[in-house]
């Protein structure tokens, strides 16, 4: 069949379009296609369709267990990019999953595992969108990529973008952390500093890449983006032997990354990989809830403000909310809001337990798995991927806010034995 020929699969992907979340209109995948027409840019989120019977026909699982490539582009038939674009030398995804016994003891559980995102090249899971972002701008044949983020988004656009010598823009709120501000000053980003909430910054870098005609990182408007992001989900089956698990946690902002791993359990599920679907748990701070409010009591999501100090999950006027409440009933999950001061204690817990450093939003989907426990909510034989979405020195203020400061002593051994009693560590 011409369709299956080694000429074709080289040149194309299989995608076969995209579709309206809201009214479920089918148009062509493109260049400058982000959003439906007829839906508008809010509710007219669109969805990458692929042609699931022809990957099932000409790509196995085993062949991808297989690969030698250890990245998100182990997955290229279910990625919307075309395998002769060039890509970015950086080594994004297959972060490892790890099986911490401490942990597990800890929280008396006994199949936990915990997914490292933080270990990506700008050390959070937004490297898995922003580099289908690069990769669809230099397709679009683009010089200059925006985005506005509460920072991962950006600094992941910025490293990338350098890797790809792209230009980039990147619109931040005023209260970013200062490691994320440093990764993108160091990757030459462009950064204007929006002294306003995140969704002031979100509209002033709509309204310039409007006006500029950049290309648009903006996660929830892009449908490419999403397609990154699905890509934990995709390693997550393969490295637990395509066994799924009972539950996956992660923490949610604009509802992207959730609504990622819930189209990659989906389309592995669609192409019969794996015999079942997990259920997802999406963890917010009660400091900034509005999706977690909703699904608790059933009801459309309406604004909230962002009084959360892990700053990448503080969005109050949530991007993507139709596909992240979607994607948790769907999937017979559950979502939790938890206090900082819990997600703190996350931190410190991973930290202590596992030798695994998060930053506040990368440890609240802890926060939220332990509370579940806690009620009884998730069972104690269940088990249970946690998502770690972000490296801990990229905030190292509230690492401390949440670990405390060092035993401060003179140079002098008898004043470090006096110390060290004082506090019973010897
Ligand atoms: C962006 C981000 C999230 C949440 O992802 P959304 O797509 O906004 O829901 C969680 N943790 C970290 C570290 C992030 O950077
Ligand atoms: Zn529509």
């Amino acid at each position: 069949m011409f369709e299956d020929s080694a000429f074709d699969n080289e040149r194309r992907d299989f995608v076969l379009g995209l579709r309206c979340i809201s009214c479920g209109r089918e148009l062509a995948a493109g260049p400058g296609v982000y959003t439906c027409p007829a839906c508008g840019p809010k509710e007219g989120i669109l969805d990458v369709i692929y042609d699931y019977e022809r990957i099932k026909r000409t790509v196995s699982r085993e062949q991808v267990t297989g690969s030698t490539d250890y990245s998100l582009f182990r997955y290229l038939p279910f990625l919307p990019v075309r395998p002769d674009t060039p890509r970015p030398h950086l080594r994004v995804g297959w972060t490892p999953l790890y099986r911490p016994i401490g942990l597990a003891r800890q929280l008396g559980i006994s199949r936990i595992y915990v997914k490292d995102d933080g270990q990506n090249p700008t050390a959070s899971l937004k490297d898995r969108a922003s580099v289908i972002a690069v990769i669809k701008a230099v397709e679009e044949r683009m010089t200059t990529v925006a985005c506005s983020s509460t920072g991962n988004a950006a600094s992941s656009l910025a490293g990338n973008a350098a890797a790809m010598g792209l230009r980039t823009f990147i619109f931040v709120p005023g209260r970013a952390p200062q490691g994320k501000i440093a990764q993108l000053l160091i990757f030459g980003a462009n950064v204007i500093s929006v002294q306003g909430s995140y969704s002031d910054a979100f509209r002033l870098s709509s309204e310039a890449i409007e006006r500029w005609g950049w290309y648009n990182r903006n996660a929830a408007i892009n449908p490419y983006l999403v397609e990154g992001k699905k890509t934990v989900a995709l390693e997550i089956a393969e490295q637990l032997g395509w066994e799924v698990p009972d539950w996956v946690v992660v923490s949610v902002g604009d509802g992207c990354t959730i609504a990622g791993i819930w189209k990659g359990f989906c389309d592995l599920y669609r192409v019969g990989w794996i015999d079942r679907l997990p259920k997802l748990l999406g963890v917010q701070s009660t400091g900034c809830s509005p999706l977690a409010d909703a699904f608790r009591e059933n009801r459309p999501w309406c604004p909230a403000e962002e009084n959360t100090l892990a700053d990448s999950i503080a969005v109050g006027v949530p991007r993507n909310p139709e596909k992240a409440l979607r994607a948790v009933r769907e999937s017979g999950g559950k979502m939790v809001a938890v206090p900082d001061e819990e997600i703190l204690a996350a931190m410190r817990l991973l930290g202590r337990s596992s030798g695994i450093f998060a930053e506040p939003a990368g440890a609240a989907g802890l926060a939220g798995l332990r509370s579940l426990l806690e009620k009884g909510e998730i069972g104690r034989e269940e088990k249970v991927v946690v998502v770690v979405t972000g490296n801990g020195l990229k905030d190292v203020k509230n690492a401390i806010a949440a670990a405390g400061e060092p035993i401060k002593v003179e140079p002098s051994l008898d004043r470090l034995f006096d110390e060290l009693t004082r506090r019973k560590l010897v």
